[in-house]
């Protein structure tokens, strides 16, 4: 058995996962995870888009604090840059010596750690697109 993280962060189109955001009908600003009311310009009116699904690292570090939902560490989260302008918060997954800022990197969906019952839990992270899997 499994479950996600948070409902409503991703949905799979064409068999490849693509994140859920909403886009300001006002200022064409756009936020992740999605928002009812814009911060930059108050407006309630926003539609649901999809974000590109390949990007750079913006930012990245390494975190040493046990997690519970995380077995290993240390282990990496940081900020993508999506190839439609919009940063978004994300585990990065790969090399840890070559996880660095400008590297490009694509979404990916899978299991990212156990809960306290031991369920697997699934989760969207960001990986080097040659990155081989083992
Ligand atoms: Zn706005």
């Amino acid at each position: 058995m499994s479950k996600t993280i948070q409902d409503g962060l991703w949905q799979e189109e064409f068999g490849k996962p693509l994140l859920i955001a909403s886009q300001c009908l006002q200022c064409e600003s756009k936020y992740f995870p999605e928002r009812k009311i814009c911060p930059k310009c108050y407006s309630d009116k926003l539609s649901t888009v999809l974000l590109a699904s390949s990007g750079i690292v913006f930012s990245c570090t390494q975190v040493f604090v046990k997690s519970k939902l995380i077995p290993e560490q240390p282990y990496t989260v940081g900020y993508v840059l999506l190839a439609d302008g919009i940063t978004v918060p994300a585990r990065l997954i790969g090399d840890k010596g070559k996880l660095e800022i400008g590297l490009p990197v694509s979404l990916a969906v899978g299991v990212t750690g156990k809960d306290s019952e031991g369920e697997e839990v699934i989760g969207y992270y960001f990986q080097p697109p040659n990155e081989v899997e083992t």
